[in-house]
């Protein structure tokens, strides 16, 4: 069985002894079953992961001693996503893999063929579920650091969100010309180190709204004669991305 991975967002040093919060100490005894002297991982969400032993499990406590502190590299490349919201649901999906395939943020936003349109409260509260998908598919997934979401935009706020000297994408079943392997082809360290992917909604982008994103830099790219889903379409993009530029890559060829 690996070493059981728990989140614990908050920084800790070698040879500390830290209290579990309520809800990780009831799954740690009763879904674990651990005992004393067991081991565990704590991961920060932040890049750093600590070797832990449970010194005591009695009563209602559940105290562990932090034995070693490691920070992760996990990702060679910072890899955004920025998600037109889909029919309701589909985020969930999206937010979890996207998590499990390395990006480092979500940027929800409304495009003009957006179903959901969603207040301002009911965005906060899709945005922290969004969250909580993220921080379970981290920790499944071995991650050390969990991606930030949101908040959720508009389109133009979108476009403006990608750090400077990206490499910015925006997928578009209409694109006549350049492919991902192309589009993913890059002299600049900064767009090799930034990239900043744009999926639409089920209705897909308008052309304006291609317009406005080529106008910002963004590169517009086919994945092919195939219209896949939205759902399909972050998947596939995602692991192209990490295949040709990342943690999908043979060992040997990925950076240290
Ligand atoms: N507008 C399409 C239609 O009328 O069937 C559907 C859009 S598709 C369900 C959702 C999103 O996935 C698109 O906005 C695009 O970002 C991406 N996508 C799907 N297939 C694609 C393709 N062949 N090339 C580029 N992007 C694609």
């Amino acid at each position: 069985m690996t070493v059981p991975r728990i989140y614990l967002p908050e920084p800790l040093e070698a040879g500390a002894v830290c209290d579990l919060p309520g809800e990780d100490r009831r799954y740690v005894k009763s879904v674990l079953r651990l005992r004393k002297n067991d081991h565990i991982v704590l991961f920060d969400g932040s890049g750093f992961e600590y070797q832990a032993r449970i010194l005591e499990a009695g009563g209602n406590r559940l105290a562990v001693e932090i034995l070693k502190k490691d920070f992760i590299r996990s990702e060679t490349f910072r890899l955004t996503l920025c998600q037109a919201l889909p029919k309701s649901g589909k985020m969930d999906f999206i937010a979890q893999k996207a998590t499990e395939l390395g990006v480092i943020r979500i940027v929800p936003f409304h495009s003009v063929r957006s179903v959901p349109r969603l207040s301002a409260d009911r965005r906060a509260e899709k945005v922290s579920r969004w969250r909580k998908i993220a921080i379970e598919a981290a920790r499944q997934s071995g991650r050390v650091d969990v991606p930030e979401i949101g908040p959720c935009v508009d389109f133009r706020e979108m476009l403006q969100s990608a750090p400077p000297g990206s490499l910015k994408i925006i997928f578009w079943e209409e694109e006549p010309r350049l492919g991902i392997r192309k589009a993913l082809r890059t002299d600049t360290p900064d767009a090799a180190e930034n990239i900043v992917v744009a999926v639409g909604p089920e209705g897909g982008f308008s052309k304006e709204e291609v317009g406005l994103a080529v106008e910002a830099g963004f590169r517009s790219v086919s994945l092919g004669r195939r219209i896949l889903r939205v759902e399909t379409a972050v998947v596939a993009i995602l692991s192209i991305i990490q295949y040709e530029m990342g943690s999908l890559r043979d060992p040997e060829d990925r950076e240290a």
